[in-house]
This record gives C-alpha cells, structure tokens and sequence, in this order.
C-alpha cells in the first residue's frame, strides 16, 4: 500500500514498544501494583497489532517476545516476594500468547479471503472486458456481412453496365473525326467510367476478400517490408517510420500479402493523420496469451472518440477523398485470420493494434 511503513519499520515499532512496557515494569517500584496491572495488559497492544499485520507467525512472534521479555522481570522480583501474584503474571502471558495465536489465525485467514476475493473481481473484470470485446467483433463482423453482402450484390449490377458503356462510348468516339473537339467528352467519358470500374473492384475485394493462403511466417519480417514500401512516401511527407520488433516472436499462420495488406493500409491512414510529419512507429511483441501483436502508432492526434466506433463500419470516412474501406477490409482479413484488430488514442495519436492468434 501507498504511504504504509515498510514491514521490517513496523515489526521494529512492534519490538520497541514491548521493550518500552518492560522498561515501564522496571522502572516502577514493585509495590505498585495497580500501575504493573495496567502495563502488563499493554503488551497486548503490539501483540494484537502484530497479529493483525503479519498473521500467526506475527502475533505469535510478538507474544514470545513479550513473554521472554516480561518472564525474567516477574521471576526476578515477583517470584520470592509474592508468588500468587507471579502465577497470576504467568497466567496473563499464556493469554496474550493464545490471543496473539487465535488473533493471528484470524487474522491470516481474512487475508486469504481478501486476497481471494481480490482474484476473482480481476478475473470478472477480465471477462467482462473479454466478453465486450467478443461483443463489439460480432457486431461490428455483422454490420460487415451484410454490408457486404449488399455491396456485393451493387457492384455486380453495375459492373456489366459499365462495359457496356465504355463500348458505346468508343465506338461513338470512333465514327468522330480525329480533330473534333468531341474526342474530348469521349476521352471523359471513358475516364470516369476507369474510376468507377476501379471503385467497384475495390468494393468487390471488400465483399469477397480471397480466403487466405497461410503458410509460417515471420511476423517481424512482414513489418520490414511494410516499412521498405513505405519509407520513401513517409519521408517525402517528413514522417519518420521506427521499428521496435521482438526478438522472440514464434512463427504464425497467416496469408503473408493480406497482412502487409491490412499493415499498409494502417500506415498509409497514419500518414494521412500527419500531413505535417511525425513519427510511426511499427511493433511486434507476443502478448500475455501467447499471441502475437502488430502496433502501428502515429502522432496525429488520434481518433475522435465520438467516430471510433465507426471507423472499421464499410464507406465510413472523413476524408474528402476517401472510400472508406480501407479500415473495413483490413477488419475483414483479420477476422478471416481469428484475429482481431482494435483501436486506441496514444498520447499523440492513434494507436491500432493487430492481434494474430497462433493457429
Ligand atoms: P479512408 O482512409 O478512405 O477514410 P479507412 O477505412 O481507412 O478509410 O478509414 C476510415 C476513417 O478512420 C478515416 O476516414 C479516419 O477518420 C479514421 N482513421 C483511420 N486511421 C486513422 C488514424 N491513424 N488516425 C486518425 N483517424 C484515422
């Protein structure tokens, strides 16, 4: 506990005050006996205290201790003079000795039931966490599947259609003669119609991600060729990107493309939240369960509290050119992985964190 004295401070207070009653007996002449009356029930103080603070072993401890430090002082003086007050002196200390014992057995066992209670409150606290976690991943694979699935069915109406039209468009663009200035509504046309086919091929690799390839793999080496394809756009925007990797990660099972996938996605979203430069940093560590963690953190101030819960929802963005799947897909692929991927504010920014089971 804060602030409590140290345990050899207080078994030295203890042992100072039972030599202090002693020195009281001696120092008082012995025909006062009301006075000795009332010391030698002092020693019940420390050996109460002892027991209370260290159980057994403390209030037995501290009850021998008064009893040799009281003993020779009622055999010296008591013992001749007056005999039936000495056995009464001996029939005192046989009971703060079985109060120090009877209070320390209690006293330990309150303790254990204490420690005990303290264990299962972390251990339901736990599993609530546990449980709300669980919770939001099947709410949030929920919104995803149907989400998905109505992407799906939205780029397969389109898709056709849009092959259709670019046909059109140039075969129109061919019955043009080489200079009219209709060549370049045609040209447009025929753009616009890349984007949106390139759009859909997005939302159809977030509908229908390819179930992963796994094979072993190094975690550690995923994170360096992350790091290899981003480090020359991290630095034309002055962003530093650091690794701190785990020397000791075992190997896991996963579809090595789709983790630099989802890693890629994380770290271009960080550099998008830094235009003005900072700091990534990419670590690997193996967490408290044995799995194995990938941490992306940036420093541009982190995820509003009032979106987080949205930010893995498919099309959710607050960019002015963004799509908003980039998060939903990395979602999906570590889902597909048993994994689980989550987000928190650090002290200057976002940090995601992805987590692969051993399989
Ligand atoms: P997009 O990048 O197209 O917006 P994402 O799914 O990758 O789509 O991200 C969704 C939203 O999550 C972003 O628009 C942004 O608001 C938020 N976000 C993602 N990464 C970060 C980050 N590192 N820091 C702050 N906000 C982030």
């Amino acid at each position: 506990m804060k602030g409590a004295p140290s345990a050899s401070l207080q078994i030295a207070g203890i042992g100072l005050c039972i030599l202090l009653v002693t020195a009281l007996h001696l120092a008082t002449p012995l025909d006062r006996i009301t006075l000795h009356e009332i010391y030698q029930r002092l020693y019940y103080i420390p050996v109460l205290a002892s027991a209370v603070l260290f159980g057994l072993r403390g209030g037995l401890g501290a009850a021998l201790f008064a009893s040799l430090a009281y003993i020779p002082h009622i055999a010296i003086h008591w013992q001749h003079s007056n005999p039936s007050y000495a056995l009464n002196q001996y029939a005192e200390i046989v009971l703060f000795n079985i109060v120090g014992v009877v209070t320390g057995v209690l006293g330990d066992r309150s303790r254990r039931a204490r420690a005990r209670a303290e264990r299962t409150a972390a251990e339901l606290q736990k599993a609530y966490a546990d449980l709300r976690q669980t919770f939001e991943q099947l709410l949030q694979a929920d919104r995803l599947t149907s989400l998905g699935e109505l992407s799906a069915a939205v780029v397969h109406e389109v898709r056709n259609p849009l092959g259709s039209i670019k046909g059109a468009v140039e075969i129109m663009e061919d019955g043009l003669p080489a200079d009219s200035p209709r060549r370049e509504f045609a040209d447009i046309a025929k753009r616009e119609v890349d984007r949106l086919d390139g759009l859909v091929g997005e939302f159809l690799r977030f509908a229908r991600p390819p179930k992963p390839a796994v094979a072993p793999a190094h975690v550690n080496e995923i994170v360096r060729s992350v790091s290899t394809l981003i480090d020359q756009r991290a630095a034309s925007q002055s962003v530093s990107v650091e690794m701190s990797l785990a020397s000791d990660l075992p190997l896991v099972t996963v579809d090595a493309e789709q983790i630099k996938q989802v890693l890629l996605n994380l770290v271009i979203n960080a550099l998008q939240a830094m235009p003005k430069g900072g700091r990534v940093v990419l670590r690997t560590l193996c967490d408290e369960k044995g799995a194995v963690v990938i941490e992306v953190e940036d420093e541009g101030g982190g995820v509003d509290p009032a979106i987080a819960t949205r930010i893995f929802d498919p099309f959710f963005t607050t960019k002015e050119k963004g799509v908003g799947l980039g998060l939903s897909i990395a979602y999906k692929i570590v889902l597909q992985h048993g994994g689980s991927l989550t987000v928190k504010n650090s002290e200057r920014g976002a940090a995601f964190r992805l987590t692969l089971p051993q399989l």
